[in-house]
C-alpha cells in the first residue's frame, strides 16, 4: 500500500472554503470520493467499512479545513458497535488519514436496502482533539447520538464548542464500493442575520439530497450554491484533498527500541521475523533477528 497511502490526489477530490450572506456565514463543501475509495481499498473493507471511513474521514476534512496552519484535528468515533473504534487525522491543507479496527464488520442491510452505519457504529463517545501549534491540544467529548456521523458532529460542535452547525456527509455505494463521496458544513460567524439564518434553514430543507448531487457530479461550487439559491457566495480557498500517512520504517524502530534490550532479544530468539502494522495505512514493516539485535544493542 505504499504507493497508495502517499500518491497523488484523484482528480475532482476538492475541498472549497467560502464566506456568505456578507460574510457572515463560514461554508466548506468537499467531494471526497478518491478519499473514500483509497482508504476502503487499504483497509480491504466491507460496504459498512467503507462508508463508515468515508462519514469519518469526510467530516475531518470539513474539520480540518477551519484549521490554520500546521494545526490538525483528530476525530476519534468510539462506538460499542462491530467496527470498533475509527480514529482521523486531518490538517488544514486536505490531507487526512483514517484508522479503524474491524474494517471487514458488517451487519444486516436496512430495511431500503443501504448500509446501517448507526448499527455499525453503536454508541459510545466522539473525541475532537485540535492540534494548535504551540498552545495546549483542545479535547472535547460528546456521546455518539446517531451514529450517522454527521449529527454527531453537529452534536459535537452545538455542546462542545457552542457552534451551531449545519454538516451533510453522504456517499454512494455500487457492488464495486464507493462511487461519490462527500460533505458540506455551514457555521453562523458573530453578528450572522436570524431571518437570514431561518431562510437559509428552510432553503438546506429543501435542498435535494446530498448523495444525489454528488452523484449526478456536482463539483463542491455547485452543492454549496445550491445550499444559497442566487445568493452570491465568495469563494476564498480551493485545494485537493487526498489520503496520506507519515509513517516510516524508522518511527517502528523507535517504537521497537522503546521495548528495551531484553524484550528485544527474547524477541529475535522466539520467531523468525516481527511484523508491526501501521494502523493508519496497512504498510507491513518487517524486522529480522538480527535487526532486532543491532536495536538492542543501540537501545
Ligand atoms: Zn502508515
Amino acid at each position: 500500500m505504499t504507493e497508495l497511502k502517499n500518491a497523488e490526489p484523484v482528480e475532482g477530490d476538492r475541498l472549497v472554503r467560502a464566506l456568505a450572506l456578507d460574510a457572515t456565514v463560514r461554508v466548506v463543501g468537499v467531494c471526497s470520493t478518491g478519499v473514500a475509495q483509497r482508504l476502503a481499498t487499504m483497509h480491504e473493507a466491507s460496504p459498512l467499512g467503507a462508508v463508515a471511513l468515508s462519514r469519518v474521514a469526510t467530516g475531518a476534512l470539513l474539520m480540518g479545513a477551519l484549521m490554520k496552519g500546521r494545526e490538525q484535528i483528530g476525530l476519534q468515533v468510539k462506538g460499542n458497535g462491530p467496527l470498533g473504534g475509527l480514529y482521523a487525522v486531518a490538517d488544514a491543507h486536505g490531507v487526512v488519514r483514517v484508522s479503524i479496527d474491524n474494517a471487514q464488520a458488517e451487519v444486516p442491510l436496512r430495511r431500503d436496502g443501504r448500509v446501517d452505519l448507526p448499527a455499525g457504529v453503536g454508541f459510545g463517545r466522539m473525541m475532537v482533539t485540535k492540534t494548535l501549534g504551540l498552545k495546549e491540544p483542545y479535547t472535547g467529548v460528546t456521546p455518539i447520538v446517531s451514529g450517522e456521523i454527521a449529527d454527531d458532529l453537529t452534536t459535537y460542535f452545538l455542546e462542545s464548542e457552542q457552534q451551531p452547525t449545519a454538516l451533510a456527509l453522504a456517499e454512494r455505494l455500487d457492488a464495486s464500493g464507493i462511487i461519490v463521496a462527500g460533505g458540506w458544513l455551514i457555521q453562523a460567524l458573530p453578528g450572522a442575520d436570524d431571518a437570514a439564518l431561518s431562510r437559509l434553514e428552510a432553503r438546506i430543507a429543501q435542498a435535494p439530497p446530498l448523495s444525489r448531487s454528488l452523484a449526478q457530479g456536482a463539483t463542491p461550487e455547485a452543492i454549496i450554491g445550491d445550499l444559497f439559491g442566487g445568493d452570491p457566495v465568495d469563494i476564498l480557498e480551493t485545494y485537493p484533498v487526498r489520503v496520506h500517512c507519515p509513517c516510516e520504517r524508522e518511527r517502528f524502530e523507535g517504537v521497537l527500541v522503546s521495548l528495551g534490550p531484553a524484550e528485544l532479544i527474547d524477541m529475535a530468539e522466539t520467531q523468525p521475523s516481527t511484523e508491526l502494522v501501521c494502523h493508519f495505512c496497512n504498510t507491513r514493516y518487517f524486522f529480522s533477528g538480527d535487526e532486532l539485535r543491532a536495536l538492542a544493542a543501540d537501545a
